[in-house]
């Protein structure tokens, strides 16, 4: 290892390339890593953390409606979107400082830089222009934006990147896509005031979710004034002389917006990495393949995170690279383990859901139990909004093995958490039913639906 200038060479300061490079530095490897935007990635810079914030924000609205039933008397309220804008860049400044410095206190070296691969130990530190070796490189380049190139007029539309920071807030707006991105955005926008329209190609938004939630959240947003229009797709999209956007509809219809966006998908960030100079392959989307200890198909150099599209999510980022650092700093190959990934949708109601969903389950069980509850929170009772929390809990009904638990309401995300633990370590409905509620929560109700609701056997529902 000693001819070499590193042991590890991290190629993007992300959540994934930066857990590796600090874990890896601080078990005292020589170790550097490039990044040539922001530490930080996709997660803290554009993704998740700026869009949790904007989620927040998009909720006082109705915080103020639902504070009369409490007795409160709310003035004229305002909002100032460079305000929003301003505190959220300041806090993702902190946080990607953080990142930097994590690695750098951990004894690793930091690059702000393009990184590429020059063949198998050789990277290319563009900025300065000057090769270094490592043993082992760790490629944890992420995604980006799918530019559906194919749709006219699409050099006009947003991505999420861009809707963190634009000049002013649009009166209105259409989103095109059905996925997580599609969903929290027409909340947030709808929250913030803005006209919204999300139109997805599907017969239902958010595939692969439990068809209940899906239904119930749909419905909850068209009531809340979003509208939703499926089974749409975009046919043009033309920029009018006034500056806003004519959305042209597969269904005929037209919509002028201030901003078209579109969240259709993320690909991996493979262009021009040097991954054929360096003999590193990749599969149909441009995903670096990977074995199941994110090896690449050349064995020094590994891959972790979206750019292998396996399962996009921060945390299973982090988590492959803790795999990948136990694997190869530790003697200890540890795959990593993709399997019942507890997740979040921050729409309002948020979603969170673990395990199979019921249709999912139906077509691998037998027979299911499923216990289900639909109920207005105690919150809701005095602030008159009827917003309903939808619970369930989908069983084998031969082992009483939870299969999967979903809850969209709110602080779903919270229990998705906790319910994650419990589906990970293989309870049963039994476990659930001798586990003491809490009391009042909405939770409780996970712990206290002692009948099922309906029994589901051979794929068809059986009273
Ligand atoms: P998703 O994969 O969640 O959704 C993509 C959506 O775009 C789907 O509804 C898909 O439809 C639709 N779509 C794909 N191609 C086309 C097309 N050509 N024309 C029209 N519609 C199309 O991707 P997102 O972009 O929403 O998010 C990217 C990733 O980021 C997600 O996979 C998720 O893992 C992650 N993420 C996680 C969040 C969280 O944890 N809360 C938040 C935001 C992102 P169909 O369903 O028919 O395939």
């Amino acid at each position: 290892m000693a001819d070499f200038d590193y042991d590890l060479f991290v190629i993007g300061g992300g959540s994934g390339g930066v857990r590796a490079a600090r874990v890896a530095a601080s078990l005292g490897k020589r170790v550097a890593i490039a990044e040539e935007y922001r530490f930080g990635g996709t997660c803290v810079i554009r993704g998740c953390v700026p869009k949790k914030l904007f989620v927040h924000a998009s909720q006082f609205p109705e915080h103020f409606e639902d504070a009369a039933g409490y007795g409160w008397t709310v003035l004229a309220t305002s909002f100032d979107w460079p305000t929003l804008v301003a505190n959220k860049d300041r806090e993702i400044a902190r946080l990607s400082g953080l990142y930097q410095s994590g690695v750098e206190r951990a004894g690793g070296t930091t690059f702000h830089s393009r990184a590429t691969l020059v063949d198998r130990h050789t990277v290319r530190i563009e900025s300065e222009n000057r090769t270094v070796t490592a043993a082992t490189i760790l490629i944890a380049t992420g995604g980006r934006p799918n530019p559906h190139a194919a749709l006219p007029g699409h050099e006009h539309c947003i991505f999420s990147s861009e809707a963190f920071d634009l000049k002013a807030l649009p009166k209105a707006i259409v989103i095109a896509g059905g996925g997580y991105i599609a969903v929290e955005f027409a909340n947030i926008f709808h929250g913030l005031g803005v006209e919204t329209t999300l139109i997805y190609r599907g017969q239902e938004i958010l595939q692969r979710f439990d068809m209940d939630l899906r239904e119930t959240l749909h419905q909850t947003m068209e009531k809340k004034g979003i509208r939703v229009l499926c089974q749409t797709i975009f046919e043009r999209i033309e920029k009018r002389p006034d500056g806003l956007l004519d959305a042209h509809l597969s269904t005929g219809e037209m919509i002028t917006a201030g901003q078209v966006m579109l969240a259709i998908g993320r690909i991996p960030n493979t262009e021009s990495l040097g991954l054929e100079a360096a003999g590193v392959e990749t599969g149909k989307v441009g995903e670096i393949v990977v074995d199941e200890y994110s090896r690449t198909s050349v064995e020094n150099i590994y891959a972790v995170g979206d750019v292998t599209n396996r399962v996009q999510l921060t945390p299973v980022a982090i988590h492959e690279a803790m795999c990948f650092v136990e694997t190869v700093f530790k003697d200890n190959p540890t795959a990593p383990d993709h399997d019942c990934v507890a997740t979040a949708v921050f729409s309002q109601p948020e979603i969170g859901t673990v395990g199979l969903s019921e249709e999912a389950a139906a077509v691998r069980f037998r027979e299911l139990e499923v216990y289900r509850a639909s109920f207005r929170p105690l919150r809701h009772t005095l602030s008159g909004r009827e917003e309903r929390t939808l619970m369930k809990l989908v069983v084998d009904g031969e082992t009483k093995l939870v299969l999967g638990a979903h809850v969209l309401g709110p602080d779903a995300g919270e229990m998705a958490q906790l319910l994650g633990i419990a589906l990970k370590a293989g309870l049963t409905k039994d476990d659930f039913d001798r586990t003491m509620a809490v009391h009042p929560t909405a939770a409780e109700e996970l712990v206290t639906m002692y009948q099922p609701s309906y029994r589901v056997k051979d794929g068809q529902r059986a009273g």
